[in-house]
């Protein structure tokens, strides 16, 4: 069995226990759910995690330094950035225009405030100003970068380091030769921490099936749907549309190589955390060459994020409508703009989306407090926009490796390469 099918099968077992779990109804003092619930399967959903988490670092330095030595001072490696940039603000603000779209079709504020739904108090963290954003991108000790995870950091000092050993002569070789063992023994670590992948996701879907309040889902069902609508259609008609029209791909074969990356985001709720698949799969199952996937993959990582543009846009849309209040074109172009900027500032882990949806909404002096709305379900929007935003960094990835003749077609049309576990 592939490992596709098996993680499939750990999820829907995992939410089927966990959702017997929820209807046994034990409290949480229960020694079964302290013991079992919240103690071993919490743990292994956590160390499943943590394993990914714990590639991500030394996999983007390595990986990135080797992609940008091998592109050298050519000045590819701007016009790959460039067009990589070009291409995620404009998936994204496509996302959000389909979303805004889809929330003034649906309405789904307008009967919201029948249906028991009340403010819960929500205090908004402030935005970092512009100044600090962009002086951030710069590290001023790689070591801290690294060690905090900061990513765009990480991606400044590797694309330097890779282009200083591809102008550094004979020393850079040497160097060079031992970045590229790297890359082939962390590809390989990767490997491992996807076999174990079914029983990961297994215990993540148990939690979530014994924790999550399907009441809570009923209340704002409408959002919910218009949501998850959208997501689906992003993913099923825009994505497919690009890579048809931008790379002359075959849709179905890219969805279909992805699925591996799709699952373990959902699972996760953290394109951060599903980077090291990420960019196992764009590499070796979709045929992206190292130059462009090291480097378009974790930029897509940590500045893409269609699917948590989307869920601002229907949200912006939604608090509006309950509160009453109708966007011009005007406010709808502003969030638009600070939408798709606020997608770039969101971290790639789970529930970063509604803290920058205060941004939103404040761009359009809507009430921050709105964000109390919907709090109630985004765990379960968040696992589903994740997906959205790791395919999105996938397809973009792609787009461009095929511009540049970086993608190798035989690998793209065969369906077993790089496979974890042969089918
Ligand atoms: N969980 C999302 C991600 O990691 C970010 C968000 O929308 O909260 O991609």
């Amino acid at each position: 069995m592939n490992l596709t099918s098996r993680i499939l099968i750990g999820m829907g077992a995992g939410l089927l226990v966990g959702a017997l779990i929820q209807a046994l109804g034990l409290p949480e003092d229960h020694f079964f759910s302290s013991f079992f619930t919240f103690g071993l399967i919490d743990a292994g959903g956590d160390i499943f995690i943590t394993l990914l988490r714990m590639m991500v670092v030394p996999l983007v330095l390595v990986s990135l330094t080797c992609g940008a030595a091998s592109l050298g001072a050519t000045g590819k490696v701007g016009r790959l950035g460039g067009k990589s940039i070009g291409l995620y603000l404009l998936t994204t603000a496509i996302a959000v225009s389909l979303a805004l779209t889809m929330g003034l079709i649906v309405e789904p504020g307008v009967s919201a405030s029948d249906k028991g739904l009340e403010v819960v108090t929500y205090a908004a963290k402030e935005a970092p100003p512009f100044k600090d954003t962009l002086v951030n991108i710069f590290p001023s000790n790689p070591v801290a970068a690294m060690a905090n995870g900061a990513m765009l950091q990480v991606i400044v000092f590797a694309v330097l380091l890779g282009i200083a050993i591809s102008k550094a002569g004979e020393a850079g070789q040497r160097i060079r030769s031992v970045f590229d063992d790297l890359n082939e023994i962390f590809m390989q670590l990767i490997t491992m921490i996807l076999h174990i992948a079914p029983i990961g996701v297994f215990c993540l879907m148990v939690s979530l099936g014994a924790t999550v309040g399907l009441s809570d889902i009923a209340k704002l069902i409408t959002y919910f749907l218009t949501v998850a609508a959208t997501l689906v259609l992003h993913m099923t008609v825009v994505y497919p549309l690009l890579l048809r029209f931008l790379a002359g791909l075959n849709p179905l074969t890219y969805l279909r190589k992805m699925r591996e990356p799709i699952l373990v985001a959902f699972s996760t709720a953290s394109s951060g955390a599903t980077l090291p698949v990420t960019l196992r799969t764009v590499e070796h199952r979709v045929g992206v060459s190292n130059n462009v996937a090291s480097f378009a993959v974790p930029l897509g990582a940590t500045i893409n994020m269609d699917g948590t543009a989307i869920m601002q846009g229907v949200a912006t849309v939604f608090i509006a409508q309950f509160f009453g209040v109708s966007l011009g074109p005007q406010e709808l172009l502003v969030v638009v703009l600070t939408a798709t900027m606020a997608s770039v500032g969101t971290a790639a882990v789970p529930g970063v989306g509604l803290i920058m949806l205060a941004m939103v909404l404040d761009q359009v002096g809507l009430p921050v407090e709105g964000i109390g709305l919907i709090i109630g379900v985004d765990r379960l929007l968040d696992m589903m926009r994740t997906a959205v935003n790791v395919t999105g960094d996938g397809m973009v990835a792609t787009t461009v490796a095929k511009s540049e003749g970086e993608l190798d077609l035989e690998v793209f049309h065969e369906p077993d390469a790089g496979r974890v576990i042969a089918s």
